[in-house]
């Protein structure tokens, strides 16, 4: 389904905060002021002449709700006007299952058999799975850039004349690597490859890669655009409306990946909430980093806003605030245990992007089954704990922190 960030008529220039509570909603003939949830799979159509007009465009509705549902309507509606605020062309996006039905339409939606992708060399570990494993069997090959280092990225690019997508995350586990988005949009450009961004750690407020050069953006909107830990899901968008409504977007119909009503209208009242949940996931953020940048227990303190970080400077050019996600590095297995085992509020969890503080070991979770070379090899060792700073009162996780940190 096609959505638009455009303007009605009687719409001004709105700011962020007011887009995301009132983009897409469908104020409901029945008056109900929050959307109802259309628990549906089919839809009914008055008469043959109902079927004729639908048929022939003359009229829109709603057929089958694994093409269509007005809940997943109004979210992409939704989170299009956020990735594409501000921007002076029309943003469409399609809502999935999950954040790995987003990630494959992305990638099947631009390379075929023959075709090559190359990302950077750290991705998250199911999208990682996914190329290395899964998709050449399929005949797409893949190949990977440290940090899009544009040197890099050039000779690459010029060595696999095939490649059809260059694929990023930034900010990007596990040190909160940093990916300069217009820097690797021009040069994919000059090759004919087209740039995916996977935009989940910064979410559209703090980042909008389409802005920046960007071709495709996909969430895994289970993290900060739900906000609550209710749901999996996520979202393809795209500035391309024929890529939404025929091309990777298409594939949430084909491939079945399909979100229920339920969850989008979840996801829709967690979007709500997001620049506002931002704000606070940033502000906290930067209490906690720099708590623990100057912890004499805490060896290394990974998080973008900090100065000592190494893309520091990408980071303040390309995004509004340095996001909640952050790495500590505690040194050796036995303190990070220690650490986590002394933690009383925060929880032991993987996942990330909750109002509640989510602490989890990347080596013994998320990365556990990658050959121990590789995973330290990019900076994934055995003392390293990601954190997701929460949004209860900042100094109630510096309290309970430096409890844990006291125990290591
Ligand atoms: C969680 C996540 C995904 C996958 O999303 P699911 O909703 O779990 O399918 C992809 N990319 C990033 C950066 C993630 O954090």
């Amino acid at each position: 389904m096609v959505t638009m960030a455009g303007k009605k008529e009687n719409e001004w220039n709105r700011s962020m905060a007011t887009e995301a509570i009132h983009a897409g909603e469908m104020h409901d003939p029945s008056g109900a002021h929050i959307d109802p949830v259309h628990m549906t799979s089919t839809y009914v159509f008055e008469d043959v002449g109902a079927i004729g007009s639908w048929a022939s465009g003359e009229s829109e509705s709603d057929v089958y709700s694994r093409v269509g549902n007005p809940n997943r309507r109004a979210l992409s509606e939704k989170l299009a006007a956020l990735e594409g605020f501000g921007l002076d062309f029309p943003v469409s996006a399609e809502i999935f299952a999950s954040g790995m039905g987003a990630v494959t339409a992305s990638i099947m939606g631009m390379a075929g058999s023959g075709d090559h992708i190359v990302t950077q060399s750290v991705l998250y570990g199911t999208t990682n799975h996914l190329v290395r494993e899964v998709l050449p069997s399929y005949g797409i090959s893949s190949s990977k850039v440290t940090l899009m280092d544009p040197d890099l990225l050039e000779a690459e690019l010029t060595a696999k004349p095939n490649t059809k997508v260059v694929y990023i995350e930034t900010p990007a586990n596990p040190t909160m690597a940093v990916i300069d988005i217009s820097k690797t949009a021009q040069i994919a450009h000059a090759h004919g490859a087209r740039v995916v961004v996977d935009n989940t750690f910064a979410t559209p407020v703090l980042q909008r890669p389409l802005a920046l050069g960007a071709d495709v953006v996909i969430h895994s909107t289970t993290k900060f655009i739900n906000g609550h830990g209710t749901v999996i899901g996520g979202a393809l968008v795209s500035r391309d409306a024929d890529f939404i409504e025929n091309g990777g977007g298409a594939l949430v119909r084909y491939m079945g990946a399909v979100p229920s009503a339920l969850d989008c209208w979840l996801t829709s009242i967690g979007l709500k909430t997001l620049p506002l949940r931002m704000r606070e996931h940033c502000s906290n953020a930067r209490v906690i980093a720099e708590f623990l940048d100057s912890h004499p227990k805490v060896v290394e303190t990974y998080w973008p806003g900090l100065e000592s970080h190494p893309q520091h400077d990408i980071a303040s050019r390309q995004m509004d605030d340095f996001g909640a996600l952050l790495s500590i590095e505690l040194g050796d297995f036995d303190s990070a245990c220690r650490f986590m085992d002394g933690l009383s509020m925060s929880s032991l969890a993987v996942s990330l992007g909750n109002v509640d503080t989510l602490v989890q070991h990347p080596a013994s979770m998320t990365h556990r089954l990658w050959p121990p070379e590789d995973r330290i090899a990019v900076g994934i060792t055995d003392g390293l704990v990601r954190i997701s700073v929460g949004i209860e009162d900042s100094e109630d996780i510096v309290a309970d922190f430096e409890r844990a940190l006291a125990g290591v």
